[in-house]
């Protein structure tokens, strides 16, 4: 009976740290390539895999890109 507490207060606690150490993942808004972005310049939607990233920005095309500096 004991050893069942200690394996449940084992993963009580694993699920805690779990909880608390979870990575805040920060992705890119276009991480996922099916996904829309927005560019910056015109607001134009465009799907993440013909995207332009640069910086935390997206564009809809090169020129874009470098018209926003
Ligand atoms: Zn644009």
């Amino acid at each position: 009976m004991r050893l069942i507490l200690l394996i449940l207060a084992i993963a009580a606690i694993v699920m805690i740290f779990r909880h608390l150490y979870r990575p805040t993942r920060r992705m890119p808004p276009c991480a996922d390539s099916e996904r829309m972005a927005r560019c910056a310049t015109c607001g134009v939607h465009v799907p993440c895999s013909m995207a332009v990233h640069r910086g935390d920005r997206w564009y809809c095309s090169q020129e874009h890109a470098e018209h926003d500096g």
